[in-house]
């Protein structure tokens, strides 16, 4: 038995691994500007094609010591370490599942599905980090993701709608303010497009609350930054990884913090 579910999660773990590749292949034909179903990958040195025995995710890296095949030149470690990453997502969201008595409670499908969200955007927050870019792929599946979540299990379909208009006109006027204000893209279109599906599944109050969020970790960073002298004014930093850590906060903690702060108001 426990073989059998050692094996699982192994499988898992492993089938993360090679949506980590594909996500990872999105990501750098991204910031390259390539299209990401433009033919197979190649060796970045002597652009020989890789065949799919050498384009096994983690275990092509370690068989071949991470030297390609024809020309011996070094393999980009990005991919093995996505893909390494990838697989111990899968190794500790099964941890949590058979841990946390919730989850169990819940629909099979609506784990699932929760499940991908979180992953998709954790590879969205990498992006950012990386390459300073939010793959329009990702956020398109994130969106399906949270539209297949509200309509199968959400109970109303007005508050997420409105919570998408509303962030969208708030960051289209923000950005259009900042830019009059900083004379150049201050805030990137890409964080606007994440905000539709983080909108769509935190609903109301939770997105009002995850922007201001946001908005607070950020500022408080950037202010680090600033007097640690790591970036100078006016530099850009990636917006994405707040918005989705306020996400998350708000997502997991939002009636909380809503009853303290009424707490402490009244
Ligand atoms: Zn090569």
């Amino acid at each position: 038995m426990l073989v059998f579910e050692l094996l699982l999660v192994v499988l898992f773990g492993f089938f993360l691994a090679v949506l980590a590749s594909f996500f990872e292949v999105v990501m750098v034909r991204t910031a390259r500007g390539e299209s990401f179903t433009q033919g197979r990958s190649k060796c970045d040195h002597c652009h020989h094609k890789i065949n799919w025995y050498d384009n096994i995710p983690i275990l092509s890296f370690l068989w071949l010591r991470g030297r390609c095949r024809y020309c011996q030149q070094p393999i980009a470690k990005t991919y093995f370490w996505t893909e390494v990453v990838a697989f111990l997502f899968g190794v500790v969201f099964y941890l949590v599942y058979i841990s946390w008595p919730f989850l169990q409670t819940l629909p099979i499908a609506q784990v699932v599905l929760y499940f991908l969200f979180s992953f998709i955007l954790f590879f969205v927050l990498l992006a950012d980090l990386k390459y300073l870019l939010v793959p329009d792929l990702l956020v398109g599946l994130l969106t399906v993701l949270a539209l297949l979540l509200q309509f199968c299990y959400g109970t109303n379909w007005i508050l997420p709608v409105a919570s998408v208009l509303f962030s969208i006109i708030f960051f289209l006027l923000l950005s259009f303010v900042a830019k009059k204000i900083f004379k150049k893209e201050a805030l990137g279109l890409g964080d606007v497009k994440l905000m539709i599906p983080l909108s769509l599944l935190l609903s109301w109050p939770k997105t009002a609350l995850s922007i201001f969020l946001a908005f607070i970790i950020g500022g408080i960073f950037a202010m680090l930054m600033l007097l640690t002298g790591r970036k100078k004014f006016g530099q850009v930093l990636p917006f994405a990884p707040f918005l989705i850590l306020a996400a998350v906060i708000s997502f997991g903690f939002g009636e909380a913090i809503w009853q303290w702060y009424f707490a402490f108001l009244l």
